[in-house]
């Protein structure tokens, strides 16, 4: 049992959002105290977005998957000469984003490792022959390529971003993100899951969300859990998200990932979060932060992935009908229409929204241009995405 101390005597609309002694108690409610916790959080979720879940219809493409970190949970990443190892033609982005088209796709994520050409001559190279100096620009090319050639709109996911080019990545792609992560430096101790990840510094991290908040970059961002930080790390990595956005209103999204096991890692034999884990941090993330976008992606949590909606989630990210998820390969996301009766089944109709979420689209579209002209078209009255005639 919780306490009957006054942190948690109350988890009504009136004492929220929760405080952090109140966030660090109420994530490690027993079983008994948590229907508690996540009828607060479903309450919440219900007062903010009533009666519907969220998803982004996709394609993923991998634009590299070399890259110079190496995370210890990452199936992703290679280096040169690995087999799978691969940096996207434009021919080839082209190509998937074309047929995602046809499959009514709204969204490109670019997902990609962290500046490989600083550690591959390699990639030098390939970029060299690709008529491009880092991979970064590459990229920006082709967020352009895509939004130029197709309906599709470019959310990339690079890795640490300057000021710099997170305002140039904005001017081809509505909105973009990183994960925080975790606040816990000491991940990045020897033998940690962050060891030999440079870019995975917290501090280095958090600076790329204020920029991008400073900037009024429509930002996604959030936690993976698991890969061993603690739970009041957990609580932290929100307070600092949510202190971010109080002071910039540019969060349009915290992901609540879970770390999952795969055979090959340098995790392999760590422990996988469990689903009652993954409910107390998506509400306590929910009572932290009420009116903000809270998503957990369903293939991780599969088969029992609805539960994630009894927590206070209203969205499930981007689901793709045309390419696996390359992060988690061998979790493939549940058709859309299974998604959506199970949504259904736990009172919430399932609406497809654009990358960037009906509330951010004013400021995406005030970078006027070609962007502007694609999200107008893209986007319906209420800011989903359009349905096809
Ligand atoms: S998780 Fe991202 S940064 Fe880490 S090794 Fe994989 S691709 Fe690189």
């Amino acid at each position: 049992m919780v306490p009957e101390e006054p942190w948690c005597q109350d988890l009504s609309e009136a004492s929220l959002p929760l405080s952090r002694e109140a966030a660090c108690q109420w994530i490690r409610c027993s079983d008994e105290d948590l229907p508690r916790l996540l009828s607060a959080a479903r309450a919440a979720k219900e007062r903010f977005k009533p009666a519907v879940v969220t998803y982004s219809r996709k394609v993923f493409l991998p634009l590299t998957n070399l890259c110079r970190d190496y995370c210890g949970y990452c199936t992703f990443r290679r280096d040169p000469g690995d087999a799978g190892a691969h940096t996207m033609t434009p021919d080839e982005v082209l190509e998937v984003a074309r047929q995602g088209e046809r499959l009514g796709c709204t969204e490109a994520l670019f997902s990609l490792g962290d500046k490989p050409e600083l550690l591959f001559p390699e990639m030098r190279e390939t970029l060299r022959h690709l008529g491009y100096k880092s991979t970064l620009q590459y990229l920006e090319s082709m967020c352009e390529l895509v939004l130029r050639e197709t309906t599709l709109l470019p959310h990339p996911n690079p890795g640490l971003l300057s000021a710099e080019w997170i305002e140039r990545l904005a001017r081809v792609s509505p909105s973009m993100g990183l994960m925080l992560e975790s606040l816990n430096a000491g991940l990045l101790r020897p033998g940690a899951a962050h060891d030999k990840a440079p870019d995975k510094e917290p501090a280095k991290r958090l600076r790329t969300v204020e920029d991008a908040g400073r900037l009024g970059v429509p930002f996604t961002t959030g936690l993976l859990i698991g890969i061993g930080e603690s739970v009041e790390d957990r609580v932290d990595t929100l307070l600092a998200i949510r202190d971010l956005h109080a002071r910039y209103g540019h969060i349009q999204e915290v992901i609540v990932q879970n770390f999952r096991v795969k055979p090959t890692i340098p995790m392999r034999d760590c422990p996988e979060p469990t689903l009652g884990e993954m409910q107390r941090t998506v509400a306590v993330a929910r009572l932290l932060m009420p009116k903000v976008n809270i998503q957990a992606p369903p293939n991780l949590s599969a088969p029992y992935y609805d539960d994630l909606l009894d927590a206070g989630i209203n969205d499930w990210g981007g689901i793709s009908p045309l390419t696996p998820d390359f992060i988690n390969p061998e979790k493939p996301w549940p058709h859309v229409e299974q998604l959506g009766a199970r949504s259904a089944a736990k009172g919430h109709r399932l609406e497809q929204r654009l990358p960037v979420y009906p509330e951010f689209l004013e400021a995406a579209s005030a970078r006027g241009g070609l962007l502007q002209e694609r999200l107008s078209k893209a986007a319906d009255a209420e800011g989903y995405a359009r349905r096809a005639a």
